[in-house]
């Protein structure tokens, strides 16, 4: 069995689990289950998350910088970032829109009785003054210790250039960082050799605090946001990537399974990076010099499915209401989405952060949030999973618009598949190395 066939069985699994143990009602606080079972699973799912987070800032940096060398084009560069920008920008305004079409033509919550008990307190939005401000960090070494995703990208660029500035001198600095991108990535295969079972503990957990019960008062909600955003997986991209790249959108499908799991079961675009990034330059061919750029660039500004949660939860709660937000009302709510995302990283739960700066604008009651918070969770995965499959259509098209896109590796299906191998030490070459450290230091 392949790694990508043992994590679809612990997410299959982990919903089996996780669900039975929600259903029995063994999930009750302070119970057996709860306190050892559910918070082992609560554990190893922590630790798993926070390995892929840990990897994260190194890897965009080092794989930017890399990238931005092999590039060896700073006009090239700009044309990646421009066009990867526009189609970022115009996916998820059209996720909004027909989110919004869908969920209007359903009329979804009409006529609902709203009543809810769940706090929902608003944050007020970053002005874009200060989102483009603060891509220029002022201490690049806050900037990732914060993990602040543009000023990175922004300081990796400019390393990179002076590098290239710099010439012949450089090249050692180059090489070295090549091999530490390398060794980088070999860190993303050995936690992922271990994610079939952390994607069971992270999906197990998941399921057993849902609220079962308030997913069936909500069901309207959820099916049509669930459906609106499988549409817009399955369609919509698809034929996005199909018209601008010509490549097939089957192969595509299949080969980004795994970036998808990891997206669904971390609910977060940012921690599954490393996978992203691995999954579009070994799975589909990207180089890297398009890739490292993108996909950071992508989990930061690119969220298609929380767009689409907030076109659906907007008419859902206007409907609840009874507020009429007309057509102007409804341009405000996609303009502020697109602009909202470009503020906020790809993290757990961002997207109703945006959703309330959403409703500031178009002036929706915040307490409407409250509605759909406790349901919140599980579709946090599903979008999260959408927007990660976004970043990576839009990472292939750009590829092969430069000729950056390796037809052969995106044609063969096994390519780049994982394979336990790669996480396998050497003892010889582990008995080399100790000899040669030992030898430079007893000189
Ligand atoms: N969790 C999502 C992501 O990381 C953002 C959100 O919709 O809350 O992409």
């Amino acid at each position: 069995m392949n790694l990508t066939m043992k994590v679809m069985l612990g997410m299959v699994l982990g919903i089996i689990v996780g669900i039975g143990i929600n259903l029995t009602g063994l999930n009750v606080d302070g119970s057996f289950v709860n306190e050892y079972i559910v918070g082992f699973f609560h554990i190893v799912g922590k630790m798993f998350v926070n390995a892929l987070k840990m990897l994260v800032v190194p890897l965009v940096l080092f794989s930017l910088i890399t990238g931005v060398c092999g590039i060896g084009d700073v006009k090239l560069l700009g044309r990646i970032g421009s066009r990867a920008f526009i189609l970022y920008m115009m996916t998820t305004a059209i996720a909004i829109a027909t989110a919004i079409l869908i969920a209007a033509g359903l009329g979804i919550g009409k006529g609902m009785n709203a009543t809810t008990t769940a706090e929902f307190t608003g944050k007020d939005a970053p002005p874009l003054s200060q989102v483009l401000i603060d891509i220029i960090p002022t201490n690049p070494i806050n900037a990732m210790a914060q993990g602040e995703m543009l000023s990175i990208i922004f300081f990796a660029i400019l390393l990179g250039i002076s590098l290239l500035m710099v010439g012949r001198k450089a090249k050692g600095v180059v090489e070295l960082i090549e091999i530490l991108n390398e060794v980088m990535m070999k860190m993303v295969s050995i936690i992922m050799a271990l994610a079939p079972y952390a994607v069971f503990c992270l999906i197990a957990k998941a399921m057993a605090d849902l609220g079962l019960d308030l997913l069936a008062q909500l069901i309207g909600y959820v099916v049509v946001l669930i459906g609106a955003l499988l549409l817009h997986l399955f369609v919509t991209l698809q034929l996005v990537l199909k018209l601008f790249s010509g490549l097939s959108p089957k192969i595509f499908l299949k080969k980004i399974r795994n970036a998808q799991v990891f997206a669904f079961s971390t609910s977060s675009s940012n921690a599954t990076i490393p996978v992203t990034l691995r999954t579009v330059t070994e799975r589909m061919g990207v180089n890297n010099s398009v890739a490292s750029f993108t996909v950071p660039f992508g989990a930061t500004i690119n969220m298609d499915g929380t767009a689409i949660m907030q076109g659906v939860a907007t008419v859902f709660i206007a409907n609840v209401y009874n507020v009429d937000l007309g057509v102007s009302g409804y341009l405000t709510v996609i303009l502020m989405s697109v602009l909202a995302s470009i503020g906020t990283a790809g993290v757990p739960g961002v997207g109703l952060i945006m959703l309330s700066m959403v409703f500031a604008q178009v002036g929706l009651p915040m307490e409407g949030i409250g509605l759909i918070l406790g349901v919140d969770r599980l579709l946090d995965m599903v979008r999260t999973a959408v927007n990660v499959s976004g970043d990576a259509v839009v990472s292939t098209i750009v590829a092969k618009s430069e000729g950056k896109l390796d037809l052969a590796v995106y044609n063969d299906p096994e390519a780049g598949s994982f394979d336990t191998d790669d996480v396998h030490l050497d003892l010889d070459v582990e008995r080399e190395m100790a000899q040669t450290v030992d030898s430079t230091h007893s000189k």
